[in-house]
């Protein structure tokens, strides 16, 4: 297929166009004629096939030149296949195992063939709308992001290397602009697409977009995430990018890679799991979710508790780049330097990820892109009632974040508004 010009696949059509694919026959078996195809795709952009064959399973990812949730009036280039297949390399070779692997990738179809993550996977934010307390997460994702964040950024690779990706991942622009967009901007004031649970929240919505502080805060985030070119982005880690089991956890669907600040991805990954906080009060109709938010406020600090470990680990051992370079520190003799560094670097990240946090809490609830952990408390006022105080507790993380000193008075602040 890689000749012909690109065409969406079909439930009805995969079968005989990846028939002749060695890669996928090598993995499910050669008789396409008795391969099963299902399409899962339940995200806003792409479209996800499971192929089922004798021998086995695998997926079979398609970008559309389009925005699946919006129509063909988005358009969308089909190269952000060509940036998702190039950060999941990236990111198996920095942090093995977290990703699933890759078996074939198609760049004029714009298709990814990959690893099936079967059930028991499930997505990691469809586990926590049903309660379930998992066990690894923290750790594996905060392993995740310590790796890949310190691995692709001039702590760590030569900078000749560094400057390479960063000019081809560069042009991802039409991805990066839709978080610029959607993220720091829209949700702000009344852009078109925007919606909210209305009207419960008309009166707070009104608030924040008057909200000038938080206007502010939201542009100089924008302007940290526009600028600052540090390290390979997954640019989207939200929980429903992560597919866990009890045991294993595998970030899928990182498209939106983009050099950025490090902040970015760990702020993302906490606001989503503060939002599970928060939307918990909607999902009682079986039992009270105490355990659930107490479980939730420990995988926020235990995340991370494991990225400042892990970093540091890294920081100690793999600081080969030409950023703080051992050979001023160490080899002189004075590891302190070295330690006061990295002390102003986390110190750092946590400061922009508490902005980044609260932003894309406000997003998720003002903006386009909505979450199932809201969207699927069915009472409008029990909805709306956890979204003011998630929106809230956005608000203060997002512009209190220089005077916020750790995760204890963050989580503490989340109980208090619960
Ligand atoms: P999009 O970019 O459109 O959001 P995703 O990569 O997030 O697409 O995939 C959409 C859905 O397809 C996921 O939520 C998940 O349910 C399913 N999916 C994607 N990749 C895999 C995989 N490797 N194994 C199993 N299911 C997958
Ligand atoms: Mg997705
Ligand atoms: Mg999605
Ligand atoms: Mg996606």
């Amino acid at each position: 297929t890689g000749k012909l010009p690109f065409e969406a696949l079909s439930v009805e059509t995969l079968a005989t166009r990846l028939g002749t694919n060695e890669a996928l026959c090598a993995r499910i078996g050669k008789d396409s004629g008795a391969w099963k195809v299902r399409e899962v795709g339940d995200g806003n952009l792409n479209l996800v096939f499971i192929v089922e064959g004798a021998s086995g399973a695998a997926v079979v990812k398609q970008a559309l030149p389009y925005v699946r949730l919006v129509g063909d009036s988005w358009p969308l280039p089909l190269k952000r296949s060509f940036f998702e297949y190039h950060a999941l390399i990236r990111q198996e070779a920095r942090a093995p195992g977290s990703v699933p692997a890759i078996y074939h990738f198609d760049e004029a179809q714009a298709l990814i063939i990959m690893e099936y993550l079967a059930p028991p996977h499930i997505i990691l934010r469809r586990a926590l709308i049903d309660g379930r307390q998992l066990p690894n997460i923290a750790r594996d994702i905060g392993l995740f992001m310590a790796r890949t964040l310190f691995r692709g950024s001039d702590l760590s690779m030569p900078t000749k290397d560094r400057k390479a990706d960063l000019a081809l991942f560069a042009d991802n622009v039409e991805l990066c602009g839709i978080t610029e967009d959607l993220v720091f901007s829209d949700p702000y004031f009344n852009a078109k697409l925007n919606r909210h649970t209305s009207p419960q929240l008309d009166g707070l919505v009104a608030e924040l977009r008057a909200d000038r502080d938080l206007k502010v805060e939201a542009q100089r985030l924008k302007h940290i995430f526009a600028a600052n070119a540090e390290t390979l982005l997954h640019g989207d880690l939200h929980s429903g990018s992560i597919m866990v089991t009890d045991t294993e956890t595998r970030m899928i669907d990182p498209e939106f890679a983009f050099y950025g600040p490090i902040a970015f991805d760990v702020g993302m990954l906490l606001a989503n799991f503060w939002m599970s906080f928060f939307s918990q009060r909607g999902h009682e109709e079986n039992g009270k979710r105490d355990a659930m938010r107490a479980y939730l406020l420990g995988v926020t600090a235990e995340t991370w508790a494991m990225f400042r470990a892990e970093f540091s680990h890294l920081w100690r051992s793999e600081r080969t780049g030409m950023l703080y370079q051992k050979s001023l520190f160490e080899d002189q003799g004075d590891i302190l330097a070295s330690e006061q560094a990295l002390d102003h670097v986390l110190h750092q990240i946590w400061t922009d990820l508490l902005g980044f946090a609260g932003i894309e809490v406000h997003r998720r609830i003002l903006g386009l892109a909505h979450n199932a952990d809201f969207e699927t408390i069915a009472d409008e006022d029990l909805r709306a009632s956890c979204e003011a105080k998630a929106l809230k507790f956005g608000r203060h993380i997002a512009v209190n974040r220089r005077q916020i000193l750790g995760m204890d008075e963050v989580n503490n602040l989340a109980a208090l508004i619960e």
